[in-house]
């Protein structure tokens, strides 16, 4: 049965990338290896570390004022790494409390700096962004989290700051155009909206680099892998180069704009039927935080969670139940989720409904 992909993470990649990348783990570019079986200084890898970092470029819209990093360790090791390249012990840093992947950073952040916490809906169970702070001049850096993956919350309007913002895109990356100038430093694991578990994107400004010359090892350090070109040691080859054909992939499916416009009526549709439905409630308790990735609503009456699922399996709807720590049910309607999906979802809801009288 034909299965509709709506997994948080890892989750749903292009049915062309996954293709062309099983085609390459047996022989890549007809050159009788593996990908998996090359020398990541092999010039063939090259060229894939090129272009993926060609059309990060491309897609973001980036001057030559920023670097463009590889990295692994996962959008968890960022938590630290920016603090420990951008933070030093006399500094400090604002972040906003929007979702347990923000409070993972802020705990992370105050081994190296002062941390001012400006805002926190942890009180509300993470059901809105916190939005009414003001930023001093004299902070280092304001992290933001655009998309709370687990709490189906997303900035939609970015705040007007006198400090580079650092973002945690991991699950919005390439969902939507930016205002790229706002932003000193973007980091996104790969695996909800880009590739494979295992590569982590980072690009930052080249002005905030270097500026703490001690305490950091090689490897932690944005200076040393933009000097190698993110192969300081060996880089996450598979994971990069399904990036790199996912990246492709949306340069030729119109870009961000087009994600964008792909990802709003995937959301409208959903969103539209969740507010009309007697049977379900959004669980984002402000619409206008609504995330366009991870939608999550509730049944209202409890019973009804197993019985629904179950309907969903029949439909060969997959990964619908909400994160552990909340409960509920979570559609991701990350950009390779086909419109069709999402309609799916929509029916077996409906009917639903209607099978409840
Ligand atoms: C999944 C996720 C993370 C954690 O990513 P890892 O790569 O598992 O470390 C961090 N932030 C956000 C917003 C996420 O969705």
């Amino acid at each position: 049965m034909k299965k509709h992909n709506f997994n948080a993470g890892p989750a749903i990649l292009p049915k062309s990338v996954m293709s062309e990348a099983a085609l390459a783990v047996t022989d890549f570019n007809n050159s009788g290896l593996s990908l998996l079986e090359i020398s990541h200084r092999d010039k063939a890898f090259i060229a894939v570390m090129d272009e993926a970092q060609q059309l990060v470029v491309e897609l973001l819209g980036l001057d030559d004022s920023y670097a463009v990093l590889f990295l692994s360790g996962g959008a968890s090791s960022q938590f630290f790494m920016v603090p420990m390249n951008l933070l030093a012990h006399d500094q400090s840093a604002s972040y906003v409390d929007s979702g347990s992947w923000a409070s993972k950073a802020i705990k992370e952040a105050k081994a190296f700096g002062n941390v001012n916490v400006l805002g926190s809906s942890k009180k509300d169970n993470y059901s809105y962004i916190p939005k009414d702070y003001t930023v001093d001049v004299k902070e280092q850096y304001l992290h933001l989290t655009s998309n709370n993956t687990i709490y189906g919350t997303q900035i939609h309007e970015w705040p007007e700051v006198p400090v580079p913002i650092v973002c945690d895109m991991s699950s919005d990356i390439f969902s939507r155009p930016l205002p790229i100038e706002k932003f000193g430093l973007i980091y996104a694991g790969a695996q909800k909206n880009m590739g494979p578990a295992g590569v982590t994107l980072v690009v930052v400004k080249k002005e905030l680099l270097g500026k703490k010359t001690s305490g950091i090892p090689s490897m932690l350090d944005y200076q040393i892998h933009f000097e190698n070109e993110s192969s300081y040691n060996t880089p996450p080859v598979f994971p990069i180069y399904v990036s790199m054909l996912t990246m492709r992939w949306i340069k030729n499916n119109g870009g961000l704009a087009g994600m964008a416009k792909h990802n709003e009526e995937k959301g409208s549709r959903f969103y539209n039927e969740l507010d009309a439905n007697p049977l379900f409630k959004g669980a984002v308790s402000v619409n206008a935080d609504r995330s366009l990735m991870n939608a999550n609503f509730l049944p209202v009456n409890p019973d009804d969670e197993n019985p629904f699922l179950d309907v969903c399996k029949a439909a060969g709807i997959v990964g619908l139940k909400g994160h552990r720590s909340v409960g509920g049910f979570r559609a991701s309607m990350y950009n390779a989720l086909p419109l069709e999906s999402v309609d799916v979802l929509i029916s077996v809801m409906r009917d639903f409904a209607q099978s409840r009288g």
